[in-house]
Formats: structure tokens, sequence, C-alpha cells
């Protein structure tokens, strides 16, 4: 440990790397400053952090951590523009472990509030204490202080009366600075977290295994509503947890996505998790979750936007692939609930006794209804007294005596025929009475040819007219003649590839599958149910579609009992 007043780790980055870094405005409201201010303490491996805000952080915004401190020349020189100890090279931009490198934020406080800065190194016997006032500097001097480092930042755009105008309410403005303070206490549950509005404490967060943090901040949580979830595959790790959606608040409007520990927007991943969860979900809701990926910092460019929310992620395809298994296996091993409303009779579908009379009140809410989405195999064997009945053309009411299912017919067929073309089960072809025939180029065309011997043994005809077209003549036996079109054009768009996509015949069994399946309403013989029972249950995953929707619900006589108590 050196003693050095003059040790400096901050350094001005050169132009060069300036121009490499992604410009704009950080600091748009005492929320930005709260979250660039927390993220230097962070940076600076405190192990308490504690925050506070007045109306809003209008007044005032604190953050005060016990980290490394910094040296008085270090102190004085953090509040110039692009100056940083964080990064040196521009190789260093893909290597970042830090929150911070941009070496902007103190700089950018500094210039539209007035800032104090106290700072001490541990191995020092004095601190150093800096006033900053909208850009210019008022004051330096020795200080006597604790270790560590505070900044108090007063009078938020001040000077600027357009930006201090644009300011909402103090309760917005706290909701806004919540919001970030539970950002970086989720991804940091090993620090000590205190959070101040208007000299009340509203959150002290001890160290505790991220599960524990999690249902402190959500006390509306029972902990068996957590699904806990660590994987890891060559092109990341991810960690964390999943609710389920019978406890997922309807009020939820967001999920936790943290990439290298940092909270992140990712729309691509966002909605693969989403597409999971929304057939079990209300229209509003989304799914609550934290997941926290690790990925090389190589491999995940944050240096997109000036705020740091965005990630560019070199594997995305692989790795929102690779999410979407996870989540779904997580899922599928807890125990579900059928979304209440499925369960209220209502005219419509049940029409009541005639002698019962209407309820004198709104009958209580439903209790969750426990689905066993795995139940034991041997129990997936066809009974005989087999009943059923076909509700809005679509859901298969199935009984199996002593078992009963609710089954989505479309979900079903989907899968049945997506689990019989990935296997690349030879299928007759079944002429079209009416060809399908599309332009195709050169290399489209020599494409396709490569694949005839393996379309063929699929049931699929395609004529190749040199220069001009392909013509599909035939399409695996059992799929309706209006798949041919799609079919058709999905062959030409993998076609036009430079090389063919790795996993074209997944791609091909899943359209096969979607465009495959007869629309509703459905009539259905009882031996047509027990054929497609027999079938699903033969498949790998009879519980959800290859882009992973419900295909069916257990419901055992139990929990069918419970209901109606
Ligand atoms: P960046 O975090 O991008 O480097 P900042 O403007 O936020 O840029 O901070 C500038 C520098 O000031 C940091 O690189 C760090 O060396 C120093 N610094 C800021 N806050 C702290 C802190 N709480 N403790 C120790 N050093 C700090
Ligand atoms: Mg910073």
């Amino acid at each position: 440990m050196t003693t050095d007043a003059l040790e400096q780790r901050i350094r001005v980055l050169p132009e060069s790397i300036i121009n490499q870094i992604a410009a704009g405005e950080v600091v748009l409201r005492p929320a930005s400053v709260l979250k660039e201010l927390g993220e230097n303490a962070i940076d600076a491996e405190a192990s308490t952090i504690s925050l506070w805000t007045e109306q809003g952080g209008k007044i005032l915004i604190q953050v005060s951590d016990d980290g490394i401190g910094m040296s008085p020349i270090d102190a004085e020189l953090c509040f110039e523009r692009h100056a940083t100890s964080k990064i040196q090279s521009a190789q260093d931009l893909y290597r970042i472990l830090t929150k911070g490198f941009r070496g902007e934020a103190l700089a950018s406080i500094a210039a539209v509030a007035e800032v104090e800065l106290f700072t001490r190194r541990p191995q020092d016997a004095l601190g150093t204490h800096v006033l900053m006032a909208f850009g210019q500097k008022r004051l330096t001097e020795p200080v006597r202080c604790t270790p560590g480092t505070t900044v108090i930042v007063r009078r938020l755009f001040h000077r600027l009366p357009v930006r201090r105008k644009s300011l909402r309410s103090d309760l917005t403005e706290h909701r806004h600075n919540l919001q970030e303070f539970l950002r970086l206490a989720y991804p940091h549950p090993e620090r000590h977290f205190r959070f101040y509005h208007n000299q009340t404490l509203l959150y002290d967060l001890s160290p505790a295994p991220l599960l524990e943090r999690i249902l402190t901040l959500h006390p509306d949580l029972p902990p068996k509503a957590l699904l806990p979830l660590e994987e890891e595959s060559p092109l990341f790790r991810v960690y964390g947890a999943l609710v389920p959606p019978e406890y997922t608040p309807s009020t939820n409007r967001e999920g936790f996505l943290f990439v290298n520990r940092r909270y992140i927007r990712h729309p691509g991943l966002q909605q693969a998790i989403y597409q999971l969860y929304k057939p079990f979900l209300p229209a509003e809701t989304r799914p609550l979750y934290w997941l926290f990926l690790d990925i090389p910092p190589d491999q995940a460019d944050i240096n997109v936007t000036p705020s740091k929310t965005e990630v560019r992620l070199l594997h995305e395809l692989e790795i929102r692939a690779m999410l979407s298994s996870i989540v779904r296996r997580t899922l599928a091993r807890s125990t579900w609930t059928l979304p209440t409303e499925w369960l209220q009779p209502s005219p419509a579908t049940l029409p009541s006794a005639p002698s019962a009379p209407p309820p004198a009140a709104a009958p209580p809410p439903p209790r969750p209804l426990p689905l066993n989405p795995t139940p034991p195999l041997a129990s997936e064997k066809p009974a005989t007294r087999l009943s059923f009945l076909v509700m809005h053309d679509r859901y298969l009411l199935l009984h199996l005596p002593p078992e009963a299912w609710l089954i989505d017919l479309v979900g079903a067929h989907e899968r049945i025929l997506y689990e019989k073309h990935r296997q690349g089960t030879p299928a007759s072809p079944q002429g079209l009475l009416f060809p399908v025939s599309a332009p195709a180029t050169p290399l489209q065309l020599a494409r396709l040819a490569e694949l005839l011997p393996e379309l063929n043994a699929q049931g699929i005809h395609i004529e190749l007219r040199e220069g001009r077209e392909a013509v599909l003549h035939a399409i695996p036996a059992g799929l309706p003649p209006s798949a041919g079109t799609p079919l058709l054009d999905f062959l030409l768009e993998i076609a036009q590839t430079e090389a063919l996509p790795p996993d074209w015949r997944e791609g091909l069994a899943r359209h096969i599958a979607r465009h495959g399946v007869p629309r509703p309403p459905y009539t259905l013989t009882p031996e047509a149910v027990e054929t497609l029972w027999n079938a699903l249950c033969a498949c790998e995953e009879p519980n959800y579609t290859p882009a992973g929707h419900r295909i069916r619900f257990y419901l055992s006589p139990e929990a069918l009992e419970k209901l109606f108590t």
C-alpha cells in the first residue's frame, strides 16, 4: 500500500479512445446521479454503501462508501472530463469488468450541480475535501474524514431552469431513484446497502445470499415463489431465479436482466422469455425474474449507449436459444397452477344446474390448483373408459379415470408433427392438385439441388426449373394443401444464405409443425382422441410446443376437489 499523496491512478483518456466511447448526456434526472455514484462506490470495492436522497433527489443526493478512496491528486482529477482509473487503452474497452469506464460521470454531475467530495484512502492520515459548483472548482483542502468516499450533490439543475422544470414530482423522481437503487442492490447481494429518503431509512440490506436479498426486497413473494436456476455453457453462465406464472403479481411490468452484474435492457432476450410465459399471464402482466448472465466482456459490448443499459452480444442467437431452453426447463420443474379464469364456471362454457340459486355474493377466488406437469409415465397409458369434451373448438378436456387433462389441441398437434419430422422419419409424399411455384435465383436452385435427396425422403418433391423457378409438387402426407406456399417460401429462404444454416433441419421441422396443424374447429372421434393422446405421450416433451407454449395441464382428483372447498 502506498501513502504517496501524489499517487495518480486517474488519467485523462487520449482523444483516440474518447472517440470510441458512446457519447451523450448521462445526467438526465436525480436517478442518473444516484446510479453513477452508486456504481462508483461498487467499483471502489466498498462493502457498505449508503445512499441518501431528499425531495426525490432534487435537493440532495449523497452516496457514502467505505471503499478504496482517492489520493489528493486523484480527488482533483476525478472531476476532469474523460478522467478515469478504469481503462487506459482502446483494448481495455473489450475487457471491462467495472461499472464505469468513460470517466465522465463526475464531470457531468459537477457541471450541473453543487458537488462536495470527501475522500480518504485507508492508508492516509488525512483525506481531501473538494467543492465544485456548476463546473467551477471552488475549494480543495485536506480534511479529517473516515476512509472511503462521500459525494454530496445539491441543487441539481439549479442554473438550468429548463432541465429543472422537466423534472417530475418529488414522488415520481423518488420512484425512479428507488428503481435505480434496486438495480444496484440485486446484483450485489454481498454488499451492505442502505437507502434513506427525507432522512428515513427505507432499506437496510445486509449482505445475504442472492435469493434472500430478492425476498427481502419482495416481501410479497413467498419463498416457494422463487425457482432458482444456475447453469453454465461454453458461451455464458446464468444464475438467478424465476417467479412462476401463478405467483407473478398481475401488476408486474418488468423482469430483471443483468449482464456481468449490470442491469440491462435487451429486447431480444426479454422477448424470448416473455414468449414462454405469455400463454399463462394476463395480457398486461410481464414475467418476473432475476437473471444474471456472465459473459466474457469481449463478447458483450456495453459501449453502446452512454447510460450503459444496452449490450451487444457477439453470440446473441445462440444465447437466446439456450436461455429460452433453460427458462423453459426451470418453469417445467415447478408446480403449475391453471390460470384461474379457466376454472371459473361461466355460463358460456358450463351451464349451471337449473336448480342452482344465483350466488348471493361473489364467490371467493378459486384456490391455486396444483398441477403436475410430468406425472409418472405409467399413468399415461390411455384407460379404456375414456371420455372427452372439446371446448371452444380447440381445447380438449380428457377424462382417463382417475386422471383428467386439459389439452390445447393446436399445441398437441404441433408437438407431434414436430417430433415426427425432427427425427427425419421418412414421410410419404402427398401430391398437390395445384403445384406451387416461385421464382428462384441460380444460387437458391443450386442449394435446393443439394437438399433434394433429403427433402424427397421427407415427402417434399420440388422441381427445379433452371434459371427461373422452383415448383413444389408434393408435401409430406397429412399436411393441409395450404401448407405448400409457406413451405416453398421457407425452403427458398434457407436456400438464399451463403452457407446453409447449421440448424436448417430443426427449422424445417418447426416450420412443418407450425403450418401442418389442421386448423380448429375439431370434431374428434374417441379413436382419434386416443391416437392423439398416445402420440402426445410418446413425445419427448409432451408438455410444451417447440416454441415453449403450454400443451396440457394435469387435473388430479385431489386438485379438483381442493378447488371446490
Ligand atoms: P468512471 O467511473 O467512468 O471512471 P467517474 O467520473 O464516475 O468515471 O469517476 C472518475 C474516477 O474517479 C474513477 O475512475 C475513479 O478513479 C474515481 N472515483 C469516483 N468515485 C469514486 C469512489 N467512490 N471511490 C474511489 N474512487 C472514485
Ligand atoms: Mg463512474
